[in-house]
């Protein structure tokens, strides 16, 4: 029988230690959170992100900026909020509008304030082992596997997806977690093969239920990041859970899994942004 990983249940307990944090250190933080324009599923993930600073009792800022926003303009803004010392992290909400570089957007922001972990000094320090923010949903995953007792060391780690803020940072913290990790892409071959190598298996590959049994070993773990709406309405990852769980030992599921994760993670990087000033 395997075993469900609940990230919704260890996200809580996540965000609990923290509110008991702020708390007792009396820790006062400030989230700066900036959309662009009003795309609705962007504006759930800003709602849900403010809900959470407040639950665990730091402040977030909002700004709602419309579409035709200018570059310039994001980027004056950012360039206050670096230089505001009431505000601890600085998070714009991707995807921003086409006419906008991303790029250039991520780059601005001060690697001190960071809290989304995409700026390159921060996933440098990532790379190097050094101390910094790291992307929050992998981060998201390290520590679904702690709290599950899953051990990385030693293990066959494949990673299926090599995205800036998923795939790539997820190799690099198995790796430093002394898991023996292997990255898949669009152009791997024998994708399958390869997946049934591994004792922990993290599909990071956009794909509707696109992994099914037959790309994994009896027993491994399997860690679903993606995420989808179906037809009916209903959400699915990237695993054909119903076809995979059995043949599993543990299980992430989707919604519930690595999802709400995602946003824990981003409370404990506001909290150690306002820690480290
Ligand atoms: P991207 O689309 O940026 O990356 C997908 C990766 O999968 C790419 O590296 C691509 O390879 C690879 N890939 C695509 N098709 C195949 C294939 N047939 N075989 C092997 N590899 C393939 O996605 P993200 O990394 O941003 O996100 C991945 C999933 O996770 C999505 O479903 C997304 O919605 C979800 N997600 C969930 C989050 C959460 O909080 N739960 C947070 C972030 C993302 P190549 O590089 O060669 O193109």
């Amino acid at each position: 029988m395997y075993k469900l990983i609940d990230g919704k249940l260890i996200s809580t307990t996540i965000k609990d230690e923290l509110k008991q944090e702020v708390a007792d250190k009396n820790i006062k933080a400030t989230l700066a959170v900036i959309q662009v324009g009003n795309d609705p599923a962007s504006s759930v993930y800003v709602g849900n992100k403010k809900k959470a600073c407040e639950y665990i009792g730091i402040g977030s800022k909002s700004f709602e900026l419309p579409e035709e926003t200018t570059e310039e303009e994001l980027l004056k803004l950012i360039d206050e909020l670096n230089a505001d010392d009431s505000i601890n992290g600085i998070l714009v909400q991707l995807p921003v509008p086409k006419h906008i570089d991303d790029e250039k957007i991520i780059n601005r922001i001060s690697p001190l304030k960071d809290v989304d972990g995409f700026h390159p000094e921060s996933v440098g320090n990532l790379c190097i082992g050094q101390e910094g923010f790291v992307s929050c949903t992998p981060a998201g995953i390290i520590e679904l596997l702690k709290r599950s007792d899953v051990s990385i060391e030693g293990k066959e780690c494949v990673v299926i997806g090599r995205s800036n803020i998923v795939g790539k940072p997820m190799a690099l913290l198995l790796l430093a977690n002394n898991g023996t990790v292997t990255v898949c892409h669009s152009r791997t071959k024998d994708l399958k093969k390869v997946c049934k190598r591994a004792d922990i298996l993290v599909a990071a590959v956009g794909k509707p239920k696109m992994i099914t049994a037959e790309y994994v070993k009896e027993g491994a773990v399997v860690i679903d990041v993606g995420i989808h709406r179906m037809d009916n309405g209903k959400l699915c990852g990237d695993v054909d859970f119903d076809d995979v769980a059995p043949h599993t030992s543990a299980i992430t599921p989707v919604p519930g899994g690595v999802g709400p994760m995602t946003i824990a993670m981003l409370m404990v990087n506001c909290v150690k942004a306002a820690k480290r000033r």
